[in-house]
């Protein structure tokens, strides 16, 4: 079974995922805090996400840059003048909605065949009774739209003490701006040679007019942003270079989505239209992810040229150029940008690994995460939790664990429930510690010191030595596949 948007918002809350911001308050639209597991999961997408683009690769660096910026980097990169969504109101409830969705959402309807009675018809469709479509607010099904008005989605802020016009800034509406205005300070800090790349993981905001779905589309998100230059000058393979590693960066981009476990099945590309371009990108191709909503943008990757060096250079009054040394020339680099949003991809995961099995005749729900992901990386749970010398060893391997992962103990129930509380979240090891681990010091047995490991999906068991658990959970977490371990020990029937 697939999972509703709902069963995830519902599992997010009640096993500490997501929860509703200021929920105490009723809530503020559109904002969601990252709980205790959802916070870890989050990190671990940025950390391999670094790793992945960043670290291991010679031709990428990173930054940290502020969120609040010169108010002038919004003139020059568009933002101020463009980055706008046409806006309708509701003249009666006041409700406000983005012109271009409006059609997609499932309307109010009080029809007149049937003595006014209200019904909500899915979107687009007429009304099965008068056959009447939408005309109306989509909220109320009273009020007339008004005509669309552009609505700037930056918010608006002041810098300093005094709220004038000359103290007006914005938070940033995404992360990309800061790797182009910093390109003279990465260049030539680290002495780079095209073609390279800037990354940067960092809060976005957007006031947008239609937030929702959870935290597919909220105001204050966290993106993923690489800006890779090319020379526009070179060929790779016969073709021009931005072109060539517009390509690479989809494939790699994809590639890094599917090896983290999103199926092939729930994710495609799809290349945006000539008259759906941004006036500067020269091509730009989405990855589309099957939401529970529907298939939506996961993430972006332009070819932006060299719209932004050059804007940024025309209003700083600075070279924003790269000295070719082959052709003694300075030209300004070409820009691929491969665009990523940290809470659609989170979404992205969770959806995907969710799943409703039936394990002897009993529902269980298992979180599927790849291991780097899991929020949690191993449980360890006592058989007994009145045994103190099991309850000590159990807790001895947590603590000696945790140094390395993020590894929990818990003997709040019954093994069963324990093993049923793990899979929901994903934790993909659990580790048991029971009488024949401890034998019975009374009786002067000493006990085979050694543990049972269950692995989530196949629910398959082992027998390992306490003293063997660091390494082994080296190889499984570092990428060593549980039917390539699990042979080495002796299984445990259940
Ligand atoms: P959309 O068309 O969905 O509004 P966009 O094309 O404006 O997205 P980009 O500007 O390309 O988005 O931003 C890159 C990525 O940042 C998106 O693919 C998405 O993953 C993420 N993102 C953008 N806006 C939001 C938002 N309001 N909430 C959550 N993530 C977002």
């Amino acid at each position: 079974m697939n999972a509703t948007m709902d069963v995830l918002v519902s599992l997010s809350k009640r096993r500490g995922f997501v929860f509703q911001s200021s929920e105490i308050y009723g809530g503020t639209g559109s904002c969601w805090d990252y709980g205790p597991l959802g916070v870890e999961l989050k990190n671990n997408i940025k950390r391999v996400w670094w790793r992945d683009f960043v670290q291991a690769r010679a031709d990428m660096v990173g930054i940290d840059a502020s969120i609040l910026m010169h108010s002038t980097v919004w003139k020059a990169s568009g933002h101020l003048d463009h980055f706008t969504d046409p806006m309708v109101d509701c003249r009666e409830c006041k409700h406000r909605f983005r012109a271009d969705h409006v059609n997609d959402l499932p309307w109010t309807h009080h029809c007149p065949a049937t003595k006014g009675n209200k019904f909500t018809i899915p979107p687009g469709e007429p009304c099965g009774h008068c056959g009447q479509r939408r005309t109306l607010c989509p909220e109320c099904g009273k009020g007339e739209l008004t005509a669309p008005r552009q609505f700037n989605l930056m918010f608006k802020t002041f810098m300093g003490p005094v709220e004038e016009d000359a103290a007006v800034t914005y938070l940033r509406p995404e992360t990309a701006q800061a790797m182009f205005v910093n390109f003279d300070n990465v260049l030539q800090s680290m002495r780079l040679k095209l073609p390279f790349g800037v990354a940067q993981a960092g809060r976005s905001f957007r006031n947008e007019i239609t937030p929702g779905n959870f935290i597919f589309r909220t105001r204050e998100f966290e993106q993923m942003e690489i800006e890779y230059f090319v020379n526009p000058h070179d060929r790779v393979d016969g073709r021009p270079a931005d072109e060539y590693w517009h390509d690479r960066w989809i494939g790699d981009c994809m590639a890094w989505f599917q090896r983290y476990g999103l199926r092939d099945e729930n994710l495609r590309l799809r290349e945006h239209d000539k008259d759906e371009l941004a006036h500067y990108a020269k091509r730009t191709v989405d990855i589309e992810y099957k939401f529970p909503i529907g298939w939506s943008e996961l993430m972006g990757i332009a070819n932006r040229t060299d719209f932004d060096l050059k804007q940024h250079s025309k209003w700083s009054g600075k070279s924003l150029t790269y000295f070719d040394e082959e052709r003694k020339e300075h030209v300004v680099p070409y820009v691929v940008e491969p665009a990523a949003g940290v809470d659609r991809a989170l979404l992205a995961f969770m959806a995907d690994a969710y799943r409703e099995e039936e394990v002897r005749g009993e529902k269980r729900v298992v979180l599927r995460f790849h291991p780097e992901l899991a929020p949690l990386k191993v449980a360890v749970l006592p058989l007994l939790k009145k045994r103190e010398d099991i309850v000590r060893v159990a807790q001895t391997i947590r603590a000696d664990l945790a140094r390395q992962w993020r590894v929990v103990y818990d003997d709040t129930a019954a093994i069963g429930r324990l093993y049923r509380r793990q899979d929901e979240v994903g934790t993909p090891y659990c580790v048991t510690v029971d009488v024949q681990t401890v034998g019975d010091a009374e009786r002067g047995e000493t006990g085979d010191q050694r543990v049972t490991i269950r692995e989530r999906d196949s629910m398959e068991q082992i027998r390992v030595p306490v003293a063997e658990l660091a390494a082994v959970f080296r190889e499984l977490l570092g990428g060593v596949t549980w039917a390539d371990l699990a042979p080495r020990y002796p299984p445990v029937r259940s």
